[in-house]
């Protein structure tokens, strides 16, 4: 008999791990249901800084869009949050009122952009401010890149010297904006790199013309109609129209926390991905963490990544991505 197989999250890992099934002949075997909440098919996260930076568009991206699912006869539920699971009658219960059943469950909710405390950053309706962007999602680039586009706006801060700020200090500076980047660390990406890398890769970033400053932290996001700058912990201040936070990711558990999964840094789960002490119930990608705990991104992804040097700010990081194809030029 054909078991029903529920996936939560139609992001990088859901949809490769549902690729893996089908590969596999997981079409003979399941009748299989997604949920993504976000508005579109599966695309590569990863390249949304070509995006932004204008090197690829949204319709290079997309890994999977909408008619490969009804090609697969996989039911799409797009747009729509999965709010809960029952994992004594094996349902889940979606935001819209949807109950759907299942035998087997795939949890792939990945990882949201963490915004540390910082005066300014809401607006009094408790929304971010209009001008303050994160860098996670097709709409997130997509704003980005209109905001940037505004003749107003000429100046962006990103606070954030990490691998996904520097990409996104290319992006917008592609975008033909002058950009300074302020972090934390003593150097950047300090958590890939020592302090002499660190220092090339500081010397390449000037190059590009992007300012950098490090052992810095923004403490408030200045101007009350709209963004005038940001404010450093040394009373500094820098000007700027607009601010991208890459202040690093939290993993989405909050579904598996409400219906009585084990999350520690993320939902726990053993070397099969399988949720502990869970039959039926796995967790692939950004949103799992194994009972060892570990900082590397694709460590916990749900199927094995190959790295290769990518095109970015001094040349000398490394992307990990999934599946067969060349590197990116
Ligand atoms: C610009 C950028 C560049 C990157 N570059 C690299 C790189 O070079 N190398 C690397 O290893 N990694 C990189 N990453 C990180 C990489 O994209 C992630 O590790 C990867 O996307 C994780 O896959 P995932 O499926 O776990 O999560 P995601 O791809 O985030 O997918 C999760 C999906 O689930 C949805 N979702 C969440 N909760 C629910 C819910 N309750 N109900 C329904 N849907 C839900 C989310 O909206 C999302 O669509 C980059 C990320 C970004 C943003």
């Amino acid at each position: 008999m054909r078991r029903r197989l529920v996936v939560i999250g139609n992001g990088m890992a859901g949809a490769r791990a549902v690729e893996e099934i089908l590969a596999r002949g997981g079409a003979g075997l399941f009748d299989i249901t997604m949920f993504g909440d976000e508005p579109y098919g599966n695309y590569n996260r990863i390249m949304l800084s070509h995006v932004l930076s204008g090197e690829e568009s949204d319709a290079d991206i997309f890994l999977n869009a909408l008619p490969w699912y009804q090609q697969n006869n996989i039911t799409l539920h797009v747009g729509v949050r999965v709010d809960r699971i029952d994992k004594f009658s094996k349902h889940v219960f979606a935001a819209d009122g949807r109950v759907e059943p299942y035998d087997d469950l795939i949890i792939a909710t990945g990882s949201r952009s963490h915004l540390p405390p910082m005066e300014g950053t809401y607006a009094p309706s408790g929304a971010v401010r209009h001008g303050v962007f994160t860098f996670r999602t097709l709409d997130d680039t997509r704003k980005m890149i209109q905001f940037a586009n505004n003749e107003h706006h000429g100046r962006a801060v990103v606070i954030g010297g990490g691998l996904l700020g520097l990409e996104a200090a290319h992006g917008l500076q592609a975008n033909g904006l002058d950009v300074a980047v302020v972090h934390s660390g003593r150097h950047l990406m300090n958590a890939q790199l020592g302090p002499d890398g660190g220092a090339i890769l500081r010397r390449s970033v000037e190059a590009l013309g992007i300012k950098v400053h490090t052992e810095s932290r923004t403490t408030a996001i200045l101007g009350t109609e709209r963004i005038t700058g940001v404010s450093l912990h040394d009373q500094r201040e820098l000007d700027c129209d607009m601010v991208v936070v890459t202040a690093g990711i939290r993993p989405n558990v909050d579904v598996a926390v409400v219906s009585g999964l084990p999350v520690e840094r993320g939902i726990v789960v053993d070397d099969h991905l399988r949720v502990m002490d869970e039959d039926h119930i796995f967790a692939v990608g950004s949103a799992c963490s194994t009972a060892v705990r570990s900082t590397d991104w694709w460590r916990h992804c749900g199927s094995r990544p190959r790295c290769w040097p990518i095109k970015s700010p001094g040349r000398i990081v490394h992307r990990c991505t999934w599946g067969p194809g060349p590197p990116p030029n």
